[in-house]
């Protein structure tokens, strides 16, 4: 199962209309969320599927998560999945990026995966910095469009404008999800 990132496209407005977690663009059913396809047969609606497990995730545990706030020194991140799999429990991640010698190192509404280091007065803290984890979709600062990476940068497919980003490996793929999860 491959998970879907915001604003992919899920299905046809003329098969299906929006379901959960999903909007319709005037041509295409959209992701409005990151999540796993859910196609409803019966009521002909095309949507992502909503996070059953509630799962608050501990020290080592892998996370990929929306970025809800960036600030200078730290951002705040919403955890989707822990280890692969979604969770309901909406607990926020706060990670530093003040060691991150990057501009951007991460957007609001990114996604991105980040490993825990733990928990401090029933906050959890986690780190991009490590190898390996970082943003995982973006988009473009400039105009909001799709973006590729380049090295360590991505450029704009759109209007050809190059950011810096603290990229995942996994930049892109939707493969994080457990199969059994
Ligand atoms: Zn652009």
């Amino acid at each position: 199962m491959e998970a879907i990132f915001p604003g992919d496209g899920i299905a046809s407005i003329e098969e299906y209309e929006a379901g959960h977690n999903a909007f319709d663009d005037g041509d295409m059913v959209r992701a409005a969320t990151v999540g796993t396809k859910e196609i409803d047969s019966d009521e002909r609606t095309a949507g992502i599927r909503h996070p059953r497990v509630f799962s608050v995730p501990r020290k080592g545990d892998v996370v990929v998560g929306t970025v809800a706030a960036v600030m200078a020194s730290m951002m705040a991140v919403r955890v989707d999945y822990v280890n692969g799999n979604p969770t309901t429990s909406k607990v926020e991640c706060i990670c530093s990026i003040r060691n991150i010698r990057i501009r951007n190192p991460a957007l609001a509404n990114d996604i991105v995966s980040l490993r825990v280091l733990g928990t401090l007065n029933g906050t959890v803290h986690g780190t991009i910095e490590e190898r390996g984890m970082g943003v995982m979709f973006t988009k473009c600062r400039k105009c909001g469009g799709r973006v590729a990476p380049m090295r360590d940068a991505i450029k704009c497919a759109d209007c050809g404008w190059i950011d810096e980003r603290k990229l995942s490996a996994d930049f892109g793929k939707g493969g994080f999800v457990r199969r059994d999860g």
